[in-house]
């Protein structure tokens, strides 16, 4: 058993001084440690114990990843354009992935994910083939590349896997998709059946959009993901453009068609849900499906503002991503999607700063198929992430207000040590397996130069 001290802990609805957490289950090594007890009022740290100085949270878990993503950072700011210009250039960068560089550049990704307190992830994957949809040997080399580079980067990994089988309404998959596709979703259904979870790894599914498969094949990827209680994760109706097209297609929204195909539900999540009608935010809520906001990205890419505070009263759960990680930052994230509103509706506190945490931990983690993880709580996996409170962002915050100053004064620099699953991942600020993040990302996006 491994005993923490900590000098200030977030228990999910007030903030504690003086908090002992015992952690065993796990030899440190596979992730799979649990909270044992949380002893409250220990003034001084048992002898042995580990002393975590500042505010320490349950893990954050991002909901939303394109790895690759990562390499367009910075690259993709030069002139204008809209969300299809920019999907052109990621296409680009998604044309040059193989298995071994997708590796190097996940795993550096998610290192710098571990860095800024996020013990899980939702990745998104769909660049499953070779260029030109050429199988490799092993039909998920690139899934398993990713799955890999969470265990060597010290996180968990829901491997959300896609099923990408059409450009349009109709209309077959382009050059560059063609590595996406498994001709249709039984040929995805058969190839996403041979990954298996491991303790670090679940296997997850997901439509990639309504674009993407046509709506005689989504049952099939509902149900494969009902068999197995997997999550099932969609982007839904980011653009308009995908609304329009879609009323052309079926004379519905994307959201009424999903819903007509079995797709909603408790353990689905839209992604973005941003242009919604009231009737789809009504069959999002009704359903339990969650909503996963990618603020920085959304902002990034001109999407809109998605309607979160109606779809949150409607009955969906708020998880959040980091999606093109223009930013990997989820204090940021859960900052942005109140300030949005705020800006939207020109007042102020839509959600209190425990709420919104809750969406960037525990909420998170139910989404990615980890509902025993996020909380500092007897039997949830060990998270902790320790954010120092005298850095020049977060001193002279009250620590009693620590939720407060973690989404509105703290970002992801601000995190000192990060312990997932009763691993340490993160210590005194470096990671402690990849060591160093920047060069290890530095010569994983040359490499697809
Ligand atoms: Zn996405």
């Amino acid at each position: 058993m491994t005993t923490y001290w900590l000098e200030h802990a977030w228990l999910g609805t007030h903030v504690e001084p003086n908090v002992a957490v015992d952690v065993t289950g796990s030899d440190g090594t596979d992730g799979t440690g649990r909270i044992t007890a949380v002893r409250t009022d220990v003034p001084t740290p048992p002898p042995g114990a580990t002393v975590l100085r500042g505010l320490t949270l349950p893990g954050l878990a991002n909901a939303h990843s394109h790895a690759f993503h990562r390499a367009l950072r910075a690259t993709v700011q030069v002139g204008s354009g809209t969300f299809w210009t920019w999907r052109e250039v990621m296409y680009g960068v998604a044309d040059r992935l193989t298995p071994d560089t997708y590796y190097a550049l996940a795993r550096a990704v998610y290192a710098e994910m571990a860095l800024t307190g996020i013990t899980a992830v939702g990745e998104f994957h769909y660049v499953h083939h070779a260029p030109g949809g050429t199988r490799y040997s092993d039909p998920n080399a690139m899934g398993e590349a990713l799955i890999a580079a969470a265990a060597d980067a010290g996180i968990r990994i829901t491997l959300l896997d896609t099923a990408y089988v059409s450009s349009g309404f109709g209309k077959e998959p382009d050059r560059h998709q063609l590595r996406f596709s498994d001709g249709t979703t039984q040929g995805w259904a058969e190839r996403a059946s041979l990954l298996t979870d491991r303790p670090h790894a679940r296997i997850g599914a997901a439509v990639h959009s309504v674009r993407a498969v046509p709506a005689d094949q989504l049952a099939t990827v509902a149900e494969w993901a009902a068999e197995r209680g997997a999550p099932l994760h969609v982007h839904l109706s980011e653009q308009t453009a995908e609304n329009d097209a879609c009323q052309a297609a079926h004379g519905c929204t994307p959201t009424q068609l999903l819903a007509d195909h079995g797709v909603l539900g408790e353990r689905t999540t839209g992604v973005h849900n941003t242009h919604l009608t009231d009737a789809d935010i009504k069959l999002i809520g009704g359903s339990s499906t969650g909503t996963c906001m990618c603020p920085t990205t959304e902002r990034d890419l001109a999407d809109g503002i998605g309607p979160a505070v109606q779809l949150q009263r409607a009955g969906s759960p708020l998880s959040l991503g980091s999606d093109s990680h223009a930013v990997i930052d989820l204090f940021e994230e859960a900052r942005a999607m109140e300030l949005n509103e705020r800006l939207r509706s020109r007042t102020r506190g839509h959600w209190t700063a425990a709420a919104l945490l809750r969406a960037a931990s525990a909420d998170g983690h139910a989404a990615l198929g980890w509902p025993d993880a996020g909380t500092l709580e007897p039997g949830a996996l060990a998270d902790l992430v320790t954010l120092t409170l005298d850095s020049v962002r977060t001193a002279g915050a009250l620590p009693r207000l620590g939720a407060e100053t973690a989404v509105f004064s703290a970002g992801g620099a601000d995190v000192t040590h990060v312990v997932a699953g009763g691993r340490v991942v993160v210590r005194d600020g470096d990671h402690v397996a990849v060591g160093d993040v920047a060069s290890a990302l530095t010569e994983a996006i040359a490499a697809l130069r």
